[in-house]
């Protein structure tokens, strides 16, 4: 393998690494811009430290991103209970809950932890369960019913969304340039010509257009923290020239948003495929908080018009089936009184016509 080359494998994986977030399971990555935005769930087989992999966009062109995160913490009679992924709820006794914010991480206990996409957001998960302690029971569901009606408001995402388009407008052409330039450009120079004064004038460019982005970051970023020695990490490196917009895109906020806030972004028909996933889990995953989720995602759900009825209409009827999961829709025949795939939910049966 050539210098050339080697440079060039380093700079793909040092970009790749770039495009790389460990997020915590339930969150859900919206990446776009303008209107055009999507949905990714990290890729839960593989955890570490309490985080999932999610990919950015690789490739040009550039995008923005918001994270957005289900409910991780919901008071129960017994406990905290926490959901951190999508295996069944952990409870925690009240008296064990000893709460302390370190990092993007929530110690609840010794053994048990909850990680937050902010460091912001773990401050204030850790004050909100401070709080939750000295509460009687029904003070805190009703705190944590005025906490997710909060995190459901599509208006702070939408526009969140629309100040980073613009705020990225340029620094995002300019990464995808940059991009292309560094991947296109400079490899078929150097394939070309070898290392010829050609390609040192193109490397010389690279550098010039880094120096750029890195002016346009400087602009954009005046209420993040560092942003002096970030801007520097623009100038100086290629990777970090390139993915700049995703800098800008960690807005500290003290309280994620939920993914179904993300409707206007997303569209309806994601937004209701993500919705029906969301309900069927509150409804039905065995859990000492189904009626508090329950009772705040129906009515929301409700006022969006997407009625429950809806969401467990019964599916078309096959010949010799009898009932139905209302969870993952399979039919059975008659004599069958749970679903096992969905963990002994009771089946339903078809009304008789
Ligand atoms: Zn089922």
């Amino acid at each position: 393998m050539t210098d050339g080359q080697s440079l060039l494998l380093l700079f793909v994986a040092l970009y790749f690494i770039e495009c790389l977030r460990w997020l915590p399971p339930r969150s859900l990555l919206l990446t776009g811009s303008g209107e055009r935005w999507s949905g990714r769930r990290p890729f839960q087989p593989v955890k570490l430290a309490g985080r999932c992999p999610v990919l950015l966009g690789l490739l040009p062109p550039q995008q923005a991103h918001l994270i957005t995160l289900s409910w991780q913490l919901i008071p129960a009679e017994a406990g905290l209970e926490m959901h951190l992924d999508d295996r069944r709820p952990l409870l925690l006794p009240w008296e064990q809950v000893k709460p302390v914010a370190d990092g993007r991480t929530l110690h609840l206990s010794p053994q048990m932890q909850v990680r937050w996409p902010l460091e912001t957001q773990a401050a204030h998960a850790c004050q909100q369960v401070r709080q939750w302690l000295a509460m009687t029971h029904q003070e805190r569901e009703a705190d944590f019913l005025e906490h997710a009606r909060r995190t459901l408001e599509a208006a702070p995402l939408t526009a969140q969304a629309a100040d980073l388009t613009s705020r990225t407008h340029w620094l995002r052409h300019l990464g995808s340039f940059i991009f292309i330039w560094t991947f296109g450009v400079l490899v078929v120079l150097y394939r070309w010509l070898g290392d010829g004064q050609e390609v040192l004038w193109a490397a010389a460019a690279l550098l010039a257009l880094q120096l750029s982005q890195a002016v346009l970051f400087f602009r954009q970023a005046r209420t993040l923290p560092h942003r002096f020695w970030k801007a520097l990490m623009v100038a100086l490196l290629p990777q970090h020239a390139m993915r700049a917009t995703d800098l800008l895109c960690d807005v500290p906020s003290p309280v994620p948003a939920h993914p179904l806030a993300g409707r206007p972004l997303i569209g309806d028909e994601a937004w209701k495929k993500i919705a029906c996933q969301m309900w069927k889990k509150a409804r039905f995953q065995p859990s000492a908080t189904t009626r508090l989720q329950c009772l705040v995602l129906e009515t929301w759900l409700e006022k969006e018009g997407l009625p429950i009825s809806e969401i467990e209409a019964p599916p078309q009827q096959q010949t010799g089936s009898a009932l139905y999961c209302p969870s993952c829709q399979s039919q059975f025949k008659d004599g069958t009184q749970t679903c096992l795939d969905c963990g002994g939910i009771p089946l339903r049966p078809f009304a008789s016509v």
